[in-house]
């Protein structure tokens, strides 16, 4: 018998998905033999995605590609959400990885269909074709706990949770106030809304849930998850870029290296995350008022509901910011190389807006952070590492989600001088040692990736 054979549709338009999928494939592939074919869809990329998936053509893995056709989803309804857009994409894309999966079948039986958490539209597909369908939940256990809940708060709560001023109780997680919960659900009458709680009600219908967690950072949220009506779950993570695949395009680890051990704050916002000229301001002025080191990573700014791309950077920031800080700051348009940002010795605290993709490279390289959270689940995994693992610094916003640079100042002394900071980091430090054991032989990671390799295997003889 040959490799086992797995067929996975990625959501490769969104980074913060794909990037842990890549990796999880390497492993797949290298340390267990198997040979994968990725069924590729070019909806909503950017210059970043031939770039992975081409490190990934050239890895030498049994690794292959199918391209399905364009499709087009029509963007017109107002105030559409990218969550809607996902689903509406996913169904017409469904008929095209419906025929992929037959057609690659038919050349080399597949064992198993994974897909991202938002594609649970192609469950159909894989019942259809009675092929064992996994999700692959780029996110943390605490936001899976929360979505299995959600069907039931939804028909337990009738005011959206942007209007509710309570704290929501989900399994294993603290209290999470309704107002941190994900940006989508925020607000009931919207199509996301919708969207967001029909993809929580299906994931019991999966064969199993892969998660881009390990078990000790979050046990309990795991633990709550381990019952039976939740399919089985695999915390695999943390799947991590390599450093080597980032290239330091702006030669910032220079910078770095030159810099005292520990003391750099970075400031990052993920692949996406983009403030107002005027939050901008204010972030400058907190960060130089706190007299400590930063290296901030400003593509561009908001305007209204879209972004812009900056290419000067002194258009962006504070008249004189850059002279009076040069000797202690440094400002990036570019993509940055995060990962080796985060594990650079002077690299000593991080303010981000808690992707957890951000999240777990922090935790796996001890650097605890400061927190401002701007969509998505962001907020909820706030009160996580503020409440519960504790290794953040929370930062006050006001309604607007606005934060003053006097409150900047404050959350950067205090996690870079004061002993909340250094209990955070000390914290952080024991859970990078724990990520590590993680990930060794014998370790949790290892074992839930072999029991998942065995599961996507297991099934050889399909009747499609
Ligand atoms: N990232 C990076 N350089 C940047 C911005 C982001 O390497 O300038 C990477 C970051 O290391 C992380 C991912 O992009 O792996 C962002 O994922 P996350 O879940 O944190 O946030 P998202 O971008 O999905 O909001």
């Amino acid at each position: 018998m040959g490799n086992p054979h797995v067929a996975i549709f990625p959501l490769s338009g969104a980074m913060g998905h794909l990037l842990p999928l890549v990796q999880f494939v390497k492993q797949l592939c290298s340390l267990h033999g198997f040979s994968i074919t990725l069924i590729i869809s070019k909806w909503r990329w950017t210059s970043q995605q031939p770039a992975v998936l081409q490190l990934l053509a050239s890895s030498g893995l049994d690794i292959r590609f199918k391209e399905i056709p364009d499709v087009i989803v029509d963007e017109d309804e107002a105030d559409m959400k990218i969550e809607t857009l996902i689903s509406k994409f996913v169904l017409k894309a469904k008929p095209h990885i419906e025929d992929a999966l037959q057609s690659l079948h038919s050349s080399s039986p597949i064992s198993a269909f994974v897909t991202d958490f938002f594609c649970t539209d192609l469950l159909n597909v894989g019942a259809k074709l009675n092929l064992p369908t996994y999700l692959f939940f780029s996110a943390s256990a605490s936001l899976l706990s929360f979505m299995m809940h959600l069907p039931t708060l939804v028909s337990e709560i009738e005011v959206s949770f942007k209007d509710a001023d309570f704290d929501v109780e989900v399994p294993g997680l603290p209290p999470i106030p309704a107002r941190d919960l994900p940006t989508p659900i925020q607000d009931r009458s919207k199509s996301a809304f919708k969207w967001f709680v029909y993809h929580s009600s299906r994931f019991k219908e999966a064969s199993g849930i892969l998660i881009n967690t390990f078990a000790e950072l979050e046990e309990e949220a795991i633990k709550a998850l381990s019952t039976p009506a939740t399919p089985p779950i695999y915390p695999i993570g943390p799947l991590l870029l390599p450093e080597s695949d980032t290239p330091d395009e702006s030669s910032c680890l220079k910078w770095l290296d030159e810099q005292p051990p520990s003391s750099v704050l970075f400031v990052s916002f993920g692949s996406a995350g983009v403030l107002s000229r005027e939050q901008i301001t204010d972030l400058a002025i907190g960060l130089e008022a706190s007299g400590h080191r930063f290296l901030w990573v400003l593509r561009g700014y908001k305007s209204g509901d879209s972004s812009s791309l900056e290419t000067d950077i002194s258009q962006l920031l504070p008249e004189g910011f850059e002279s009076r800080t040069w000797d202690r700051g440094l400002v990036l348009l570019n993509w940055a190389p995060q990962v080796p940002i985060l594990s650079h010795p002077c690299t000593g605290g991080f303010l981000s807006h808690c992707g957890w993709n951000s999240t777990l490279e922090s935790v796996c390289h001890g650097v605890p952070m400061i927190t401002w959270p701007l969509f998505a689940e962001q907020a909820m995994n706030k009160v996580i590492l503020v409440k519960q693992i504790k290794v953040a610094i929370d930062l006050k916003m006001d309604q607007k989600g606005f934060v003053k640079r006097e409150e900047v100042e404050r959350a950067v002394r205090k996690l870079m001088e004061g002993e909340e900071g250094r209990m955070a980091r000390k914290k952080m430090k024991e859970l990078k040692e724990k990520a590590k054991m993680a990930v060794m032989e014998g370790g949790s990671t290892i074992k839930a990736t072999a029991r998942v390799a065995a599961d996507l295997s297991a099934s050889t003889i399909n009747v499609m």
